[in-house]
Parts: C-alpha cells; sequence; structure tokens
C-alpha cells in the first residue's frame, strides 16, 4: 500500500534555483546592464572566459557560471579575459558609431 506524503511544494521555485540564478549580478548579466560593467565579472566554467556583465557574446546557462567581484579574483580562479568585452580594460567598449 503506497502511502503518499504530503509535499509542501513552495510557490517559490526560485528556492530550488542555482544560487547563481538567485544572486542579482546574474540578472545583471542577463539584461546586459552596461551600469554594472565595472562591478564585477562572471566566468563561464564550459569556457574558461570572464566578461563583463554586458558582454555581447551568447548568454551561458547559470549552472556553468561563476561570479567574481573583482578581475584580479576571476583569474586567480584561473579563468580568461575575455577577446569581445575585454573586461580588463579600464572602460567599457564603446557601440561602433553607424
Ligand atoms: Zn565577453
Amino acid at each position: 500500500m503506497t502511502k503518499f506524503e504530503p509535499q509542501i511544494i513552495s510557490p517559490d521555485a526560485a528556492a530550488e534555483a542555482p544560487p547563481t540564478e538567485r544572486d542579482p549580478r546574474w540578472q545583471a548579466v542577463v539584461a546586459r546592464d552596461r551600469n554594472a560593467d565595472g562591478q564585477f565579472v562572471y566566468a563561464v566554467r564550459t569556457t574558461g572566459v570572464f566578461c563583463r556583465p554586458s558582454c555581447p557574446a551568447r548568454l551561458a546557462k547559470p549552472q556553468n557560471v561563476a561570479l567574481f567581484d573583482t578581475v584580479a579574483l576571476a583569474e586567480a580562479a584561473g579563468f580568461r579575459p575575455c577577446l569581445r568585452c575585454h573586461p580588463k580594460g579600464r572602460s567599457p567598449p564603446r557601440p561602433m558609431p553607424s
């Protein structure tokens, strides 16, 4: 005889999401928020590269992403700077005038 234990399902699905998805910095990455540039970088474990929040590169899966407060921390963790968004640059790259 199978007994069904009533499970308490939280309506807040985010409670079970990986920490990255709950991190407000990840939301800035998803939004490619240029205002977040320089405040942190995100690294992609599958590529070994870290990026500015506003990097135009294709968004990685959050479970493969690590967030770092500084470029130095990302490099210390073994990541390389992205060649597209140059996270080590002092000022964000400006879009080409059209
Ligand atoms: Zn990048």
